[in-house]
């Protein structure tokens, strides 16, 4: 197959403002790719992605939706990437059998009729605004094949959890070492912003005594400098934002990641790292995470925003066999079982058996 990849545009690929979509959009183009299925990517210039045919479009990037609230209208800025993306996508569309939509943006899905080759959309997040979700309800009406989601928690949010098509996520196991003796720190992962609630990890640990090591992408600084002034004793670092091979390096040392996400999870590329690295998650029973973790066996899955449910976890964490979390990782979320689940998608869109 020739597929295009269309990426998010909030941001380019490698800044860490696609949050966990730059990983699973890598992650695709590389299971297509060794299946030997040809891929360009299609993204906001200044994009970094070796390995893999890029088109880099100008142009200002697209608002978070997750920063917006319900019935926030669709905005585009003058000159919009966005847009820009998608009259590249117009025009080279017969050059592709099949546009793959990696965007949490209406445009994508408003413009699916109007393209002669088929548009497939990996919905990244769970449901955000009100016009989003009439878009996303709307296409799939008429293009039922066409959208997926990442797990069942987030289909529902949209009111879909029975009829939709849910593809987990996958990592390259390869770049994740299992590490059987931890330091006794724990990890907190993600962009820094209230809808990962980060707080609550950062008073868990106050509560516990022990460190927390954050990684990721400062993108509230003012949420960021509350939680400072909020808790100005609490054993934490702020290590920075990190590129996969270090983050993995720093994470596979620590004893847990905490997960604290305040809103519905769409899957959660950080809590299967973590499993890679053999590292236990911690992570509120709600959303993509609560479909991941095997609550008792590769980490606990906790009552959603209670600190004392994290403190109680963190306690019991002696009960968890690293080796069983690297296990689960190669079993359910290794690039040659997504490939199967993202070719069998295709090929449904397309109308073609397996060869
Ligand atoms: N991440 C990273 N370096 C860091 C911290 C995070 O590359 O220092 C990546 C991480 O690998 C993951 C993404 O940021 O792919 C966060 O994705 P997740 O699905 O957990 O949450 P999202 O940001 O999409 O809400």
């Amino acid at each position: 197959m020739k597929l295009l990849f269309l990426s998010t545009s909030v941001g380019s690929l490698g800044s860490g403002l696609g949050g966990g979509v730059e990983l699973t959009l890598k992650n695709i183009a590389l299971a297509m790719m060794h299946r030997g299925h040809q891929v360009r990517v299609v993204a906001p210039s200044g994009s970094v992605l070796a390995g893999i045919p890029l088109t880099e479009i100008t142009g200002n990037l697209q608002i978070p939706a997750q920063t917006q609230n319900r019935k926030a209208p669709i905005c585009l800025p003058d000159n919009s990437v966005l847009a820009n993306m998608w009259e590249y996508a117009r025009q080279v569309q017969n050059d592709y059998d099949l546009i793959l939509n990696f965007a949490y943006d209406w445009l994508p899905f408003y413009l699916t009729p109007f393209f002669s080759r088929p548009v497939a959309h990996l919905v990244s997040m769970a449901s955000v605004t009100a016009a989003m979700d009439r878009i996303i309800q709307q296409t799939i009406a008429r293009f039922p094949v066409q959208v997926a989601f990442h797990s069942r928690a987030q289909a529902a949010t949209f009111g879909l959890a029975d009829s939709c098509r849910c593809l987990g996520n996958a990592i390259d196991l390869c770049e994740y070492q299992f590490c059987k003796n931890p330091t006794p720190n724990l990890a907190w992962i993600g962009r820094i912003a209230p809808e990962k609630a980060l707080e609550d990890a950062v008073a868990a640990a106050q509560i516990s005594g022990i460190s927390l090591r954050i990684f990721g992408k400062l993108q509230d600084r003012d949420y960021w400098e509350k939680i400072c002034r909020d808790y100005p004793n609490a054993p934490m670092e702020y290590v920075g934002f990190l590129p996969t091979h270090e983050l993995q390096q720093q994470l596979r040392q620590c004893r847990a990641l905490v997960m604290t996400p305040r809103w519905v999870e769409a899957f959660g590329n950080v809590a299967i790292e973590a499993l890679a690295c053999g590292v236990p998650v911690i992570a509120y029973r709600r959303g993509g995470p609560a479909e991941i973790v095997r609550d008792g066996e590769t980490g606990f899955l906790v009552e959603p925003d209670s600190v004392t449910g994290l403190v109680e976890a963190i306690k019991r964490l002696n009960e968890i066999d690293r080796d069983s979390c690297r296990r689960q990782a190669e079993e359910e979320y290794s690039l040659w079982a997504m490939g199967d689940r993202t070719e069998a998608w295709f090929r449904d869109i397309l109308g073609i058996g397996i060869e």
